[in-house]
């Protein structure tokens, strides 16, 4: 990696600064740079794109093959305010800009673009020399502390580099905020954004964790590493029914996660903090209706005659669940299967049908994948993610109050908004800088 020590400055004020070299900020730095911007791009650890490095389980899930109505479909809040940037910088120019840089792609399950070697790790090196190839500089170990506003516009950043007492005032025409959210804060994305938005007058919706596990009351803690592949997760809110996803899902120490659960835990995230109560169940059988499930369960009666319940039950569970069912329908596992007569035969078909908990809480900012929540859309403006607020500053990534499910769509929104902001605000600088660039 080429380190810079942002000395260029002296000569003027950089055309572009971009702050947080995540996926966001490097798409952004890149792209202004290609436009002709000099660009800094400073960033707060020892290196660029910490998180992207462990994306995807290791792997770096870095798109998706669905189409952009489908992908509209995967993000929250307000999708279509993310039209411009998908129409500027879309799944396709994801993956050319990889093979260009030497990173071969692979499509799997669900659409999920991944690198071929597997390595997230490749990613994230490939974007890096694929920013400064085009001409950025980069400045790690650089945390910037503060956006200094010069008669009600942005004109450069306090930033307190690694080995220096004093804060430096760097100069920029543009700066971009790419601080990434709160999630993963040992990654060095610690909401500094945030406040860098608030502090400016901009509105920041609440951050909360998402995509995330959920604790739950009864937790069985013996099933726990479960993992059932074909579950409807149903979640329920003050006792009403909410939405139901079907899909993955794991049974952990402390409660529930999974594909299923996480794309629910935003919405389970939100109830909570307003107090509400929450609850989800587990649909086990959902190919059978309760007739055929109960018509399925007397097969089993019949043709297991005379065993145990426990034999019974695992006729019709997985073993991790058989002590679990007992346990919730007060049977005892090695007692004869007639215990299952009458109200405990409807009990069991409910609970297969209908497995109930209720949601205690949910894991933190060190184990959520994404952070809800962020810089207000009302204060940006969709077609150049430009601030309604201060002039020359934008906004890409996981700052902007907006995320999404699993499936690649996440990075796809820091990809797109990285690079539709870089080039708003190289666009910008070139217009109002005072030599021929
Ligand atoms: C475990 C995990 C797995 C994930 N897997 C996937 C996946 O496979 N596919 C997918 O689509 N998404 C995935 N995501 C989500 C995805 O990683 C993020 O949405 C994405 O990284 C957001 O990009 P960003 O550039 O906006 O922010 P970030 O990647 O968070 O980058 C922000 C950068 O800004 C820097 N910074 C912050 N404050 C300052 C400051 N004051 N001064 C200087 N620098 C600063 C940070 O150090 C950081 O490098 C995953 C997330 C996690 C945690």
């Amino acid at each position: 990696m080429r380190q810079g020590d942002g000395t260029h400055a002296a000569q003027g004020a950089w055309d572009v600064a971009v702050v947080g070299g995540g996926p966001a900020g490097l798409l952004a730095a890149g792209r202004a740079a290609m436009l002709g911007a000099r660009v800094l791009l400073l960033e707060k650890m020892e290196k660029p794109a910490r998180k992207l490095r462990i994306t995807g389980k290791g792997r770096a899930n870095i798109t998706n093959m669905k189409p952009l109505e489908a992908h509209l479909q995967e993000i929250h809040p307000e999708p279509r305010f993310l039209r411009q940037a998908f129409q500027a910088f879309f799944n396709r120019d994801v993956i050319a800009l990889f093979e260009a840089q030497g990173v071969a792609t692979r499509v799997e399950r669900g659409e999920r673009v991944f690198p071929a070697s597997g390595q997230a790790w490749d990613v994230a090196d490939a974007l890096v020399a694929w920013a400064e190839a085009q001409g950025v500089e980069i400045l790690p170990h650089a945390r910037v502390a503060e956006l200094v506003i010069h008669e009600g516009a942005v004109s450069g950043l306090r930033v307190q580099l690694r080995g220096s007492t004093a804060p430096r005032i760097i100069e920029a025409r543009c700066v971009i905020l790419a601080t990434g959210g709160q999630s993963y804060p040992g990654t060095g994305s610690t909401g500094d954004g945030f406040h860098f938005a608030e502090a400016t007058g901009h509105r920041v919706e609440a951050p909360r964790p998402a995509l995330v596990r959920i604790e739950t009351r009864p937790a069985h803690e013996g099933a726990q590493g479960l993992i059932l592949k074909n579950v409807e997760t149903t979640l329920w809110i003050d006792g009403k029914k909410q939405v139901g996803e079907f899909g993955e899902v794991e049974f952990t120490a402390k409660g529930l996660a999974g594909a299923s659960v996480l794309r629910l835990s935003r919405r389970i995230v939100e109830a909570k903090a307003a107090d509400r109560k929450v609850e989800v169940t587990l649909d086990l059988k959902p190919a059978l209706d309760l007739a055929k499930l109960e018509a399925r369960l007397l097969r089993e009666l019949e043709a297991l005659r005379g065993g145990s319940c426990r034999h019974l039950l695992r006729a019709l569970l997985p073993l991790a669940l058989v002590d679990v069912f007992c346990e919730r329908l007060g049977l005892e596992p090695v007692g004869p299967m007639t215990q299952l007569q009458g109200s405990k035969r409807k009990k069991l078909l409910g609970l297969l049908k209908e497995m109930r908990f209720e949601v205690t809480g949910h894991g933190g900012w060190e184990e959520a994948i994404v952070t809800a929540g962020g810089v207000s859309l009302k204060d940006i403006d969709p077609r150049t993610l430009a601030s309604r607020k201060i002039p020359n500053l934008y906004f890409a990534g996981e700052v902007i109050n907006l995320d999404a499910n699993t499936g690649g769509y996440n990075l796809q929104i820091a990809f797109s908004t990285g690079w539709l902001a870089g080039e708003s605000a190289a666009r910008k600088a070139i217009e109002a800088s005072p030599k021929a660039h």
